[in-house]
Parts: structure tokens; C-alpha cells; sequence
């Protein structure tokens, strides 16, 4: 049971204290292993056994891929939550929002109403990445990736089909941000990864005819690989299974089973483990802030705390990523900046962005 230290390179020891000196301290990554703590003292009920003869069948007992029971838990969970409306919706599974995310996509450009040009797909700066990567890679006829959206706004060739790329909270400024581009051939998906209370106040219920969650950022399972989107539109549902049936027969029963497992060992926590990530991701960004604001060489993005229905007060910001600038002209290279002080970030120019930014994982 010995614990993985937060940051496993600089610190050792039972308790993770020691520090080792001269270490490299690697924030680059978006593991979200800081809800470890919360799983050890919840071990007992999120624990899972499965004999070799359950659970062998593609299907369940309704022919579907998909468990019924998990989607009512999610629906539970948002509604626990208060962070998107679900009644009346469809939900689509997938492995990770990584899967459904390009599930999505594919569906939507289906809906293409020019099937001369493919669907341009768009995200703004600084914009997570794995939406431009899944594009370019996948390299459909049916899609292109065109950068950023305000590029594209009031254009006079605006009637093209466009999907536009919501990260809200985003990746990785962490910014409650809304869509730039709107019309009748404009769809937009809404990457909600970080919309829980442990990242950000929650505002309202979001309401979006297409928004993408994933277990990875609530509860920290991001090897279970689970995610799971909320669809208004029955057409885009279907699409989107089918999708799923083509890409991988369905989703793993085995992941199915253990994200109902934790969900409904978090459910019965009540507000359990977002008191916990957020006291956790709070007090790591209070600490960076404190340390950054003693240099005018590198400042950090700034965001006002907000009114959050969940917790029924204004609360702090608590973001998953800082992301960091380097404000003197020199310092071009943030990333450089920053290694010569044993630190790894992120490049801004992973996010479509400049190299004075430099993204630092807190999770
Ligand atoms: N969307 C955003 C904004 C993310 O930051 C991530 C993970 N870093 C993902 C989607 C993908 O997560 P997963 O495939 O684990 O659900």
C-alpha cells in the first residue's frame, strides 16, 4: 500500500517527505493521480471482483453494448452534481472521451450539407491539442481541421459546414469558455472533461446539444479509459453508436463495470471527493501562485472566482493546469526557461499557441 508520491520524481519515502535534491520535477503530464489518496481510503468500496465467467458476452442482456444500469448512475451523477442537464437525452460510451470525442466528430460531418468540401473543424487558441491531432490523423475526406474559429467569423464564406471544438473548462488555460461561431451549419462539441467542482465553479446546469465527459478527470481512472457523451439529437445518437460498433464492438464491459463500481462508491460519498480534489488542486495552485507572484519574470493566468451552484458559494478557482507566461522578451522560450531550472512543462505551441506560454500540470 505504499502511496505513488504526488510527484514521484522529487519526492520518496513512505510518506513521500523526502525531498531528493537536484531531481527534475515533471508537471507535463495530465495523469490525474492526485485522486489516489481519495481511493486508498475508499478502497473497500470501490473494489471489484469478477470471476472468469462473468460478464463474457459482447452484449448485455438487452443486445445492447452499452449497460443500462451505468446510465442511470450517470444520470444520477449529473443530476447529484447539477453540471449538465441529462433527462430526455441520449448517452453514448466510449474508451475514454478520447473515443467519443472522434465518434462525435464523424457523426456530425455526416451531417455535412455540402458533400463538396469536408466539414471544417475548428478550436480556439490555446486549444487541446488531441482535437487538431484526431483530425489530422484520421484524415477523413469528410473533415479538415482549419485552426482557430475567430479566423472563420464573419467571413463571407461562412455558410461552410463547421464543427467547433469546446473545451470548457478549458485545456489549458482552465477558462469557462463559450463558442465563437454560430449559424445554421455550424455544430459544436463541447469537451466538458474538466466540469466538475474540483476544477471550477459550476455556474449552471450546461445544457449543449452535444457535450463530452470522461472519467479520467473525476474520479482519476484515466486507464480505465471511460468517457461518455450527452446527445439531444436522436440522428446524432445513432450515428455515433454506429461509430462505436465499426471502431471497437462496443465498449469494454470490463471498464463498464468498474466506472459503475466507482461511481456509485463516489455517489455514496456524497460531496466526498470533490471536497477533497478541490481542497487538493486548490491548495497546489495557491501554492504556485504564491511562489509565481514573487517574480515579475513569469506571471499566471488569472481568473475571477464565481458563484457555484453545487456548493452554493462563490469559490476560488482551482484549475487542473496552470498556464504559465514568461513576460520578458528574452524568455522566447518558455519551455527552455523553465528546464534550465529542472521544471518539464507542456510547449505552448502544443496548443496552437506562443512559446512565452508553458503549460504546468497540477493534477
Ligand atoms: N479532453 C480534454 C480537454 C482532456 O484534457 C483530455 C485528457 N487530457 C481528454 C479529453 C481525453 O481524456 P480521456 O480520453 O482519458 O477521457
Amino acid at each position: 500500500n505504499e502511496p505513488v508520491c504526488e510527484c514521484n520524481t522529487c519526492y520518496k519515502g513512505p510518506d513521500c517527505s523526502n525531498f531528493i535534491p537536484h531531481c527534475t520535477a515533471n508537471a507535463d503530464c495530465g495523469d490525474p493521480l492526485f485522486l489516489e489518496p481519495f481511493w486508498m481510503q475508499h478502497s473497500t468500496s470501490s473494489a471489484l471482483v469478477v470471476s472468469g465467467w462473468n460478464r463474457m458476452s459482447y452484449t448485455y442482456n438487452d443486445n445492447t453494448f452499452f449497460s443500462q444500469q451505468l446510465e442511470r448512475l450517470i444520470h444520477k451523477l449529473h443530476a447529484f452534481v447539477g453540471n449538465a442537464i441529462t433527462r430526455n437525452r441520449y448517452i453514448v460510451f466510449g474508451a475514454g472521451s478520447t473515443q467519443v470525442l472522434s465518434a462525435a466528430a464523424y457523426a456530425l460531418s455526416l451531417q455535412n450539407t455540402s458533400s463538396q468540401s469536408p466539414t471544417r473543424v475548428v478550436a480556439s487558441i490555446p486549444y487541446y491539442t488531441l482535437h487538431k491531432d484526431q483530425m489530422e490523423y484520421f484524415n477523413s475526406e469528410k473533415f479538415k481541421f482549419e485552426g482557430d474559429p475567430y479566423t472563420w467569423k464573419n467571413r463571407s464564406d461562412g455558410t461552410a459546414d463547421v464543427i467547433e471544438f469546446v473545451t470548457t473548462p478549458n485545456n489549458p488555460d482552465g477558462r469557462l469558455s463559450g463558442a465563437i461561431l454560430d449559424g445554421p451549419n455550424v455544430k459544436t462539441i463541447y469537451d466538458r472533461a474538466y466540469y466538475w467542482p474540483h476544477f471550477t465553479p459550476i455556474p449552471a446546469p450546461a445544457d449543449e446539444d452535444l457535450m463530452v465527459f470522461t472519467l479520467s478527470k473525476l474520479t482519476g481512472h484515466a486507464g480505465t479509459r471511460f468517457g461518455w457523451a450527452v446527445i439531444k439529437d436522436e440522428t446524432v445518437f445513432n450515428r455515433m453508436v454506429t461509430h462505436m460498433k465499426m471502431n471497437s464492438l462496443g465498449v469494454s464491459k470490463d471498464a463498464q463495470f468498474r466506472a459503475f463500481k466507482l461511481l456509485k462508491a463516489l455517489l455514496e460519498e456524497g460531496t466526498g471527493i470533490f471536497d477533497f480534489a478541490y481542497r487538493t488542486m486548490k491548495r497546489r495552485w495557491e501554492r504556485l501562485a504564491a511562489t509565481i507572484s514573487s517574480s515579475n519574470r513569469l506571471s499566471l493566468q488569472k481568473i475571477n472566482p464565481q458563484y457555484c451552484s453545487f456548493y452554493n458559494e462563490v469559490r476560488e478557482f482551482s484549475p487542473a493546469y496552470a498556464w504559465l507566461k514568461c513576460e520578458s522578451e528574452e524568455d522566447k522560450d518558455c519551455y527552455e526557461v523553465l528546464k534550465a531550472a529542472n521544471i518539464i512543462g507542456r510547449r505552448g505551441n502544443v496548443f496552437g499557441s506562443e512559446d512565452y506560454y508553458v503549460r504546468l500540470s497540477l493534477i
